[in-house]
């Protein structure tokens, strides 16, 4: 069979195709497979049908891999390239009857398409894209043109600076770090072992200047790469002088339209069957068809204000940056809008919350001096701080929307307790919201102590009401709160349930906040003619991060320990040295307290983390601790069994309680005094302090022990600020800084709107943001001028969401 050039390479593909049919597509109807064939003759075939590049292009894109595809996905594609060849493939219902289809090629001649594309239309009506691709690129969440234009590159290639070959020995010095590009001709492949054991491809790469080694460890390459191929190469350098390579580069065919622009080249994130070049052409299309349509939100006097590009250029630069500058430039831009659309909706939400009217509470001072004088102790200067903030608020004529942020055991309780007793003293009732029955009566105890200095007549009647109230209780609490005789209630979700009335409830207070969504605050609100909120969480967050996850409400921060506390004594234990750690943790039940362990993080799913939790308990119960009575936390536990666990825990009928990440919050078990931690190096620097919270309540000297097998300097380092430090809003930054905000957030728990252009750590762009925001909003409250349409219709798209991802 010949595969010259001379001949039509569609007949020959048809009649190649046709073969493989009847074969059973065990790609043997060429030899060497089918990917190699086109591969081979595509640049011949190019030049001889440049008018048919497109087709030639995509059917070369279709054969990519073909070797390493089962024989039903190779049938799949052999009816696509058929079409193709039919030209019929890939094209939208109403295009079908225009002959020849433009396609997109990158930068080159402009695309021309019979009508306008809009951004909302779906990414079919973009040349080539059939509902194969279409369904690979919603893979990537691309439904429509507009996602595709906001594909956010994973990172760019820089042939701007193409070095040749021969000049890179001079380039790097040693102990320096070069990262660059080369061009060139692949002359020599082999898959190599090192002596140990372990494969790679090594590869001679040459241009007019010299030749240099190129290693992959990664033997699939070798069935990528063909000697006589030109190929793009982009990496860091290794070596130096003569024995200079590159280990593990980046690597693309090098296409002749990316070599004469010599440019900036995104690399997107593909799926399987989604090529690089592919979805660079896709992008291209988009953004000539369809940024003439798009319309830009930001009014150009806010645009000039804050020295922003217009939206046009962001993406063009986004996608095809003239310098690595612009493209940062774009990021800002784009930055920008993310972060004033969710401030624009948080400080909406904060105005028009506090617009309202609400309860002023007369707050009786005296009353209060006597409460403090009652305590076994005296508040530290930030709880004062904070309850001043508090009842300021309390005291105005409208709702209060207050964030009490505190480290666990900086005394949150006790500025709650005082803040609710003020509001019953003025005659009216409060509610305290936790979000486990065990925590709510953990509160109810703490209140009822609090309580209890108080002169008899003085104490307001607190109750409690759970999942597990008996009915005839549930009966008399109810009549309590709808009459008022019961001017405090303690709860779990059971509050804000419909038959639950209260007579005039002034003041909600949400603890550990991060488990209820906004729709909850919500439902609690509408319990009181606008009662008060306060939501307390003991999850430090440094201010800038407060401001964007909770820049609807005011916050309050207590920053100071009370005094007298033992601090947690926390020890870094390398996976080696866990015997030793077991040990440690058996002397101290020996002396007849408790101990948590935590399994390591598991991010795949909540199923996977439990059945591995399941295992380690299991292993735990019979090879390390058989003696000892051992309980299981997990997160696919139903709300009961997870609450019968903790009861037998906090009742010592367990000596360990082994636990996912689940036992986080706010739980007082005094007796217990150790917390083995896990694969430590896996969860967020606060998350782990927040584990080491669950410990050093009690009188007693307590331990954290972080377990790692993680050898690098970076874990090192992480879990030494953990054991270095007991200051949680220090480790909060620190975690930041080293993590950055989706991971320190933790992609369970953050409840943020997903933010694909700006960055947490950015901290200018975020208060530009908020300002623009604030001053907006100050103008035009309800963004209802023409020219504020557009991002309040932002603001609604992205709230309408947020609030059904709560529900
Ligand atoms: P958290 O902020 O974690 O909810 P708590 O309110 O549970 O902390 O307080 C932790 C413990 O500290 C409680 O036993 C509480 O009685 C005690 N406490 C609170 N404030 C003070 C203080 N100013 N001085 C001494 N102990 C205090
Ligand atoms: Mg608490």
């Amino acid at each position: 069979m010949t595969t010259g050039t001379s001949q039509d390479p569609f007949q020959l593909l048809r009649r190649i195709l046709e073969l493989e049919k009847r074969k059973g597509f065990q790609d043997t109807a060429a030899a060497g497979g089918l990917e190699r064939l086109v591969a081979r003759n595509l640049l011949g075939w190019l030049a001889e049908f440049p008018s048919q590049k497109a087709r030639l292009q995509e059917l070369a894109a279709l054969f990519r891999g073909y070797a390493d595809r089962s024989p039903a996905a190779r049938a799949e594609l052999v009816e696509k390239a058929l079409a193709v060849l039919d030209g019929s493939a890939s094209v939208p219902a109403e295009q079908t009857r225009r002959p020849a289809r433009p396609r997109p090629a990158a930068r080159t001649a402009p695309v021309r398409v019979d009508r306008a594309v809009e951004p909302d239309d779906p990414v079919t009506v973009l040349p080539g894209v059939g509902s194969q691709r279409a369904r690979q690129l919603e893979a990537l969440g691309v439904t429509t043109v507009r996602d595709l234009l906001f594909l956010v590159p994973r990172r760019y290639l820089d042939y701007t600076q193409v070095v040749p070959i021969g000049r890179l020995g001079r380039l790097v010095r040693p102990g320096e770090e070069v990262t660059c590009s080369v061009i060139g001709e692949v002359v020599q492949i082999e898959t190599r072992e090192t002596s140990g054991g372990r494969r790679y491809v090594s590869v001679q790469l040459r241009d007019e200047t010299g030749t240099i080694p190129v290693i992959w460890f990664n033997p699939y390459i070798a069935r990528q790469l063909e000697a006589g191929q030109r190929i793009a190469v982009s990496g860091r350098l290794e070596g130096h002088g003569p024995y200079v390579r590159f280990r593990n580069p980046e690597w693309e065919p090098a296409e002749a339209e990316l070599l004469q622009a010599g440019r900036i080249v995104p690399v997107y994130p593909l799926t399987q069957g989604l090529y690089q070049r592919q979805v660079r052409q896709l992008t291209r299309a988009a953004l000539d068809l369809a940024l003439p349509r798009l319309e830009d939100p930001l009014p150009p006097a806010l645009r000039e204000r804050n020295r922003l590009p217009s939206l046009a250029w962001a993406l063009e630069q986004l996608h095809y940056p003239e310098t690595l500058a612009a493209a940062e430039r774009a990021r800002r831009r784009l930055a920008f809008d993310e972060f004033l659309v969710l401030q624009l909706g948080l400080v909406q939400r904060r105005l028009a919350w506090h617009a309202q009217a609400g309860i002023a509470i007369p707050i009786d001072r005296a009353f209060l001096e006597t409460f403090l004088a009652s305590l076994p102790f005296q508040l530290t200067g930030a709880q004062r701080r904070a309850l001043e903030e508090i009842l300021a608020d309390l005291a105005e004529p409208h709702p209060m929307s207050r964030l009490l942020q505190g480290d666990v055991g900086s005394g949150k309780t006790v500025v709650a307790a005082a803040a609710a007793l003020l509001v019953h003293r003025a005659g009216y009732q409060a509610a305290i919201l936790a979000p486990t029955e065990i925590l709510a009566e953990q509160h109810f105890r703490t209140l009822t102590r609090l309580y209890h200095g108080l002169p008899g007549g003085e104490r307001p009647l607190v109750a409690l009401l759970t999942g597990s109230t008996p009915e005839r209780d549930r009966g008399s609490i109810l009549a309590g709160l709808a009459s008022g005789t019961i001017s405090i209630i303690v709860g779990t979700h059971a509050l804000l349930e419909e038959r639950v009335q209260f007579r005039r409830l002034a003041l909600a207070v949400i603890d550990e906040q991060h488990r209820f969504g906004v729709l909850q605050r919500h439902t609690l609100r509408s319990k009181g003619e606008n009662p008060h909120v306060l939501v307390m969480t003991a999850t430090p967050i440094p201010r800038s991060l407060a401001l964007v996850l909770h820049g609807d409400l005011d916050l309050s921060i207590i920053d100071e320990l009370p005094p007298g506390r033992q601090p947690v004594k926390t020890y870094v234990v390398p996976g080696r040295k866990r015997t030793q750690a077991y040990e440690f943790v058996r002397r101290e039940i020996e002396k007849g307290h408790q101990a948590f362990i935590i399994c390591p993080l598991v991010e795949e799913s909540e199923a996977i983390e439990a059945r591995a939790a399941t295992a380690e308990y299991e292993r735990l119960q019979r090879e390390v601790f058989p003696d000892l009575r051992l309980g299981l936390l997990h997160g696919r536990m139903s709300p009961r069994e997870k609450e019968d666990v903790m009861t037998r825990f906090r009742d010592g009928e367990l000596h360990i309680l082994v636990s996912t990440a689940v036992v986080e919050v706010g739980i007082d078990i005094p007796n217990a005094t150790v917390i083995l931690i896990e694969g430590a190096e896996r969860f967020g620097l606060a998350q782990l302090h927040q584990f080491r919270g669950r410990v050093g309540r009690g009188s007693a000297p307590s331990y954290c022990l972080l377990v790692s097998d993680a050898s690098t300097e970076t874990a090192r380092q992480r879990l030494e600020a953990v054991a270095s430090t007991t200051d949680g809003f220090r480790l909060a930054e620190i975690d930041l800084e080293l993590r950055g905000p989706g991971e320190f957030l933790g992609t369970r728990q953050s409840g943020l709107p997903n933010l694909r252009f700006a960055s947490l750590a950015d901290l200018s762009t975020l208060q530009a943001a908020r300002r623009t925001a604030e001053d907006l909003l100050r103008q035009d409250p309800l963004l209802a001028a023409p020219e504020h349409v557009p991002l309040a219709e932002l603001v609604r798209a992205l709230w309408t969401r947020s609030v059904a991802d709560v529900s």
